[in-house]
């Protein structure tokens, strides 16, 4: 007799991401109480369901993972465009943190979480400054509670600030104490955590932070066995200050304090040589590799090719809206292997493997490999239901390459969080979309009026503009 579940796909070509990254080509996914119940060949599917949703010629992949966001960029896309990093830290990012409140964080987190959510996304690695507007993060821990994405939220902290490199320095009231940082990730992890959302410590970096605040946090994480997160080696600017300061690279540097580990997700990674790859690698740190906000800020291409052949793990992100400027993970993927295939000549890397890295690749570097990341039996049921009868997916032959290398987020259909349909037909279900946009535009103006970046944009413009 067969086996009742609360929802159950059939006939669609699953991608399981599982060990031997089976394929069924006629499969099944059924799940119950938010799990993968069973993943087979459909004709040997032994479960039934009052809600059972037919996906002949559709793909169900893992829910996608988006290592590396700032979820709050959603409503400041496009005012840095061209700016260097250290303009954009300066003129761009303190001015933009100070201008914000709860509710243009909450207005900015609902874009770029209906962006994921609907190119796929089912888990997303966020990080979001506790300063200098202290309660803000609460407003995209609120979005994404009524989201029910998963989600790591990093609140993320300094305590100094390089003199020599504005790149890598933090505005005076940005800096705030080990106490006062830890006792706010305390409360956010009280009063968010949940099955779903999980707040950690970020230690912004190796420039930011002292050591004290490194290790600090480092045993925090240890201590409540949740991540830590950093960005770090993310431009050629803070190799040079990082070598000039410590006589390392900053992730030889987080070796010497000890900081390296499963606890530990570092955002970029554009420059590290290979005794800091090995570092990586033997620790089991986990690596987010945002190959579109490394172009956009001309941070350099980062070394994936190497990081993979010496075992980092490796997961990819899009960056905050800020800095890419969407949130397609979709377009990460392909531009990842291409990056590659310029260094390494055109047979480097494939479709395939830019999928498994923005699937089970993203949950190993999040340390959630147990959870997510594949279509197996008994892990959380996160997936993505992508129709591949569309024009840009012609021919059917060659599907896998097609979603990479001609993929975009439109072809999404469905997407599945820990058993709930969160979209429908390529609609969100718990949130009107008009709504988001509406919103966020008006977030976007309370912001732009505080800041004048707007003006700035528009005064950048050659074009003759006539009202
Ligand atoms: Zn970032």
């Amino acid at each position: 007799m067969a086996e009742a579940v609360d929802l159950l796909f059939r006939g669609a070509t699953v991608v399981s991401m599982d060990g031997e990254r089976r394929v069924f080509e006629s499969g099944y996914v059924a799940i119950d109480g938010g799990r993968i119940a069973g993943v087979g060949r459909d004709e040997e599917c032994g479960f039934e369901s009052p809600h059972t949703i037919r996906a002949d010629s559709k793909v169900i992949l893992p829910g996608l993972v988006n290592c590396h966001t700032h979820l709050s960029n959603g409503i400041t896309r496009g005012l840095f465009d061209e700016m260097p990093l250290a303009e954009w830290v300066t003129r761009g990012m303190w001015p933009t943190l100070r201008a914000n409140t709860e509710d243009t964080y909450y207005a900015g987190a609902r874009v770029a979480l209906a962006e994921n959510l609907l190119g796929g996304v089912t888990t997303t690695a966020v990080g979001e400054f506790g300063t200098p507007n202290p309660g803000a993060i609460d407003g995209v821990l609120r979005a994404l509670t009524e989201s029910r994405s998963r989600a790591v939220v990093a609140r993320i902290s300094a305590d100094s600030s390089d003199e020599h490199d504005p790149s890598q320095s933090t505005a005076p009231d940005a800096r705030e104490s080990i106490d006062h940082a830890l006792s706010e990730v305390t409360r956010l992890r009280r009063t968010y955590g949940s099955e779903l959302v999980e707040v950690v410590p970020e230690a912004l970096g190796v420039l930011r932070c002292t050591p004290d605040m490194i290790t600090e946090f480092t045993a925090y994480a240890k201590a409540e066995s949740c991540r830590m997160t950093m960005h770090v080696a993310s431009s050629p600017d803070e190799r040079d200050e990082a070598r000039h300061r410590f006589g390392t690279g900053s992730i030889e540097r987080l070796s010497e304090l000890d900081a390296l580990g499963p606890h530990l997700l570092i955002a970029h990674c554009v420059w590290c040589d290979e005794t800091e790859r090995r570092l990586l690698a033997e620790s089991q740190t986990g690596v987010s590799h945002n190959p579109v906000a490394n172009l956009m800020y001309a941070a350099g291409v980062a070394p994936l090719a190497e990081m993979l052949q010496a075992g980092v793990h490796v997961g990819l992100g899009t960056d905050g809206a800020s800095t890419n400027n969407g949130q397609n993970l979709w377009e990460a993927m392909k531009i990842a292997v291409f990056l590659q295939k310029s260094r390494w000549g055109a047979e480097w890397g494939s479709a395939e493997l830019a999928l498994e890295l923005a699937t089970i690749g993203g949950a190993r570097a999040l340390g959630m490999a147990e959870e997510i990341g594949s279509l197996e039996a008994g892990k959380r049921a996160d997936l993505a239901v992508v129709d591949i009868d569309r024009a840009h997916l012609v021919p059917r032959s060659t599907w896998p390459s097609n979603l990479v290398y001609s993929g975009n987020p439109h072809a999404v259909e469905t997407v599945v969080v820990d058993g709930r349909i969160l979209v429908d037909a390529g609609r969100l279900t718990m949130w009107e979309h008009g709504d988001i946009v509406r919103e966020g535009n008006r977030a976007a103006e309370v912001v732009g009026d505080r800041t004048s970046l707007p003006e700035a944009y528009r005064e950048r413009s050659t074009w003759s503009w006539i009202r």
